[in-house]
C-alpha cells in the first residue's frame, strides 16, 4: 500500500515518522488519510473538531435543560461532567500516541517548578482584576456552587467535581488532544491560540470569553514548556478550588 505525505504528496517510506521531503511529522496521521493524495487540511484536524463539537453540544444541551426546567438540582451538571469525562477518555484512548507522552512525563524539575507557582499567581491576579472589572461595569458574578450547597453536597464532593475533574479532563481534551492535532497543520504557537479560542467558546458565557481565552493560553504555554499535562492540571484545579473555597466560606474577594 503506497502512502503519501498529506502535506506535500511525497511518497512515504514504510512506517515513516517524518516526511523525507517536507520534514513534517506524519506519525500521528492515520494511514487511511495517507493513502489519499492531497488531503485537505481540515481533514487532518476533523477528529479534534468533532470532539470539540460533541463537548460543546453537551454543554449546550444541559444548559438548555437547566434553563427550561428551571432546575436547581445539580444532577444535570453532574451528568454533563460525567459524560464529558467519558467522551474525553474515549478520544484520549483513540489518540493515545499523542496523549500518553504528556501523561508519562512531569516536565518540570528543580527550579523550573517555580513556573507552576508563577502560572498560578498570574491566573489569580489576572482573574481577580477581570472579575473586579466585570463587577465594576455591572455584570453579576457567576456562582458555581450554589446548587450544590442547596442540595447539601459535602464540600469535598463538589470540590472534586468542580475543580479536580475539570482540571484533569479539560487539560487532556484541550491541551492534549485538540492542541496536538492542530500542531499537525500549523506552528505550535498557532495551535496554542486555536485551542484557547475553542476552550473559551466551550464555556458559552459571553462574559468569560476573554478570561477563558487567557486561561487557555496560560495552560497551553505550560504544556508547551513542560511537554506535560500535569503543570496545567495543577494550576487549573488549584484556580477552580480557590473559587469554590471562597464561595463556600463566603469570602467576598472577586
Ligand atoms: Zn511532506
Amino acid at each position: 500500500m503506497i502512502e503519501y505525505c498529506p502535506f506535500c504528496d511525497n511518497i512515504l517510506r514504510e512506517d515513516a515518522s517524518f516526511c523525507g521531503k517536507c520534514g513534517k511529522d506524519v506519525a500521528k496521521i492515520s494511514s487511511k488519510l495517507k493513502q489519499v493524495r492531497k488531503v485537505p487540511l481540515w481533514k487532518l484536524v476533523s477528529p479534534a473538531l468533532w470532539f470539540w463539537i460533541i463537548l460543546l453540544g453537551l454543554n449546550g444541551l444541559f444548559s438548555l435543560i437547566i434553563n427550561l426546567t428551571q432546575a436547581d438540582n445539580p444532577v444535570w451538571d453532574n451528568l454533563n461532567i460525567f459524560l464529558s469525562a467519558v467522551i474525553t477518555v474515549i478520544y484520549a484512548l483513540n489518540n493515545s500516541k499523542s496523549v500518553k507522552p504528556l501523561l508519562t512525563t512531569f516536565g518540570y524539575k528543580g527550579i523550573k517548578r517555580l513556573e507552576i507557582a508563577a502560572g498560578f499567581l498570574f491566573v489569580f491576579v489576572f482573574m481577580f482584576l477581570y472579575l473586579r472589572f466585570l463587577r465594576f461595569i455591572g455584570f453579576g458574578t457567576i456562582n458555581m456552587t450554589e446548587s450544590y450547597m442547596e442540595y447539601q453536597y459535602p464540600f469535598w464532593v463538589f470540590a472534586i467535581l468542580l475543580s479536580v475533574v475539570p482540571g484533569i479532563f479539560e487539560e487532556i481534551a484541550f491541551r492534549g488532544i485538540i492542541y496536538d492535532q492542530f500542531t499537525l497543520i500549523g506552528k505550535e504557537n498557532e495551535a496554542i491560540i486555536i485551542q484557547a479560542v475553542m476552550f473559551s467558546i466551550l464555556h458559552m458565557l459571553p462574559m468569560s470569553f476573554i478570561s477563558h481565552f487567557v486561561l487557555g493560553l496560560v495552560f497551553g504555554l505550560l504544556r508547551k514548556r513542560s511537554k506535560s499535562l500535569y503543570p496545567g492540571m495543577i494550576v487549573h484545579s488549584a484556580w477552580n478550588f480557590v473559587v469554590i473555597l471562597f464561595e463556600y466560606f463566603k469570602i467576598d474577594v472577586f
